[in-house]
């Protein structure tokens, strides 16, 4: 028996706007697909933080013994400035900018952005497709959307009629919105305008002469709308209808609310049972912009060097401060923020390495089974991560006064706690034991505290050979060292 048998999931639905009871389309299987990045530029934190909460989600479900089928796609073409359908290709610009070719500039940030999720301990996908790899799809896709009378063709560019549309369907059900009230709130289309009305929006848009990312289609030289390739690439690798959409609040309007009415448009049915949308990160109570300097890398993070936080975090315990808040919910980063996440994170492997160890007695004080079944429920309870981290919390607690001698438990009891301890923050929550662990993780503190006091006292004595040969060997183990007012910090990669 499968642990799924037993447990009953329920996720917040962003399409009713309940929380319902988890029923995947094909017993056993779950497929799920979630927006990845536009490959432009270095990951930002808030998008690494949406698609944790997908990993977080995946995790779970492959723990429920679940066979998931896990699509994340890679944008590498379509997707335009002003996130509709004006403006320079990203990519294009970028590679423009930087004087490189846009594959370049999608096979750079590619692998920055593989590198993150490495270091977060990311799941890879089951599938990692591609927009461009996808073109013929896509146009599949547009032939069709066109015979059934829902798009029209204007000058090499292919719009899909919104209003057409929403004389059979819901047009802005995943957002709440009316058609009627967007078109209330929208300005006047201008003379060179092509589109019919302004909440069309481009399948296929023609390539401008100086346009490098381009295809052949049967409306002339081109290349896809942005929503078009989620569309084709998730009919195609989970099928028409399929259990779970995720991406970004930021997406469900109009990224979101154009997948369904293209798939619905193409297929004559609703593609996805379950909408589900991570809510975003912010920076010292604002949001998160390059624009405005409230904006922090990941790797700046690990590595200590940026100007907002006082030391360097370790991937783990940016995982963790990531997991105490639930996905849904804004959450917000700051020192002090992630300072106590790293208590927490340091307490919770020191109660594992305690349990390990842990000497049993004749009878429990401790409720094992109950607790291990709150967890559960945290978890089915749209998989809420703050209440499990609280119930782990309960564990530590009494992890801590078994050691003391205060309570006792059972052998059988710990097997099952060590279990189901192991379980949740490793499995579940994606937690790792930073390098410095395997219960030497004081010790080996301890050696590089040593070698920094080395090091002041060669900087002291002038001898800065000395000093940044001790800094650069570390690095080169994968210890960073910080300077800051407070003295030498270091973190671990
Ligand atoms: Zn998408």
């Amino acid at each position: 028996m499968q642990l799924y048998q037993s447990q009953s999931l329920k996720i917040y639905n962003s399409l009713s706007g309940k929380k319902e009871i988890f029923e995947p389309l094909n017993k056993g299987h779950v497929g799920m697909y979630v927006c990845g990045p536009t490959v432009y530029s270095n990951v930002h934190l808030g998008n690494c933080r949406t698609f944790m909460s997908f990993d977080m989600i995946f995790r779970y479900f492959k723990h429920l013994g679940y066979k998931v089928r896990y699509v994340r796609n890679i944008t590498d073409a379509g997707h335009l400035v002003d996130d509709a359908d004006d403006g320079e290709d990203k990519i294009a610009k970028k590679a423009r900018l930087e004087k490189l070719e846009p594959m370049e500039v999608v096979q750079r940030y590619t692998v920055d952005f593989h590198n993150i999720l490495e270091k977060f301990n990311f799941l890879p996908p089951s599938i990692e497709p591609t927009a461009t790899g996808h073109i013929i799809e896509q146009m599949e896709i547009i032939k069709e959307i066109l015979q059934k009378g829902y798009a029209y063709e204007v000058n090499g560019s292919v719009y899909f009629d919104v209003a057409k549309f929403n004389e059979t369907n819901e047009y802005g059900k995943l957002s709440g919105r009316k058609l009627k009230d967007m078109i209330a709130n929208t300005r006047e289309l201008t003379a060179q305008d092509e589109k019919k009305s302004p909440q069309d929006f481009a399948l296929w848009k023609k390539a401008e002469p100086q346009h490098i990312m381009r295809w052949p289609s049967p409306w002339g030289d081109g290349f896809p709308g942005w929503h078009l390739e989620c569309t084709a690439m998730s009919t195609k690798y989970l099928g028409e209808t399929f259990d779970i959409h995720g991406g970004g609040m930021d997406l469900k309007f109009p990224h979101h609310e154009c997948e369904i009415a293209q798939a619905e448009a193409c297929n004559g049915r609703s593609p996805v049972k379950y909408w589900m949308h991570a809510n975003m990160l912010t920076m010292n109570g604002k949001k998160m912009a390059k624009s405005t300097g409230n904006n922090i890398l990941p790797g700046e993070i690990f590595s200590g060097e940026n100007t907002v936080l006082s030391k360097a975090f370790a991937p783990s315990v940016v995982r963790f401060f990531m997991m105490q808040a639930h996905y849904t919910s804004i959450l917000d980063l700051s020192n002090e923020a992630l300072l106590a996440s790293e208590k927490g994170y340091h307490r919770l492997m020191e109660a594992l390495e305690v349990l390990a160890h842990l000497e049993t007695g004749a009878q429990s004080h401790f409720d094992v089974e109950t607790w291990k079944k709150l967890g559960y429920d945290a978890m089915n309870d749209d998989f809420n991560t703050p209440i499990l981290i609280a119930n782990l919390f309960d564990a530590v607690k009494r992890i801590n006064l078994i050691k003391e001698g205060k309570e006792s438990i059972t052998p059988g009891d710990k097997e099952l706690l060590q279990q189901a301890m192991n379980a949740f923050v490793f499995e579940v929550l994606g937690l790792e034991r930073q390098s410095l662990g395997n219960g030497n993780s004081d010790k080996l503190s301890g050696v590089v505290e040593l070698l920094i006091q080395f090091r002041m006292e060669a900087r002291a004595n002038k001898d800065f050979a000395t000093s940044d040969r001790i800094r650069d060997e570390l690095a080169a183990l994968g210890i960073q060292l910080k300077d800051g007012k407070e003295g030498t910090t270091f973190s671990v990669s």
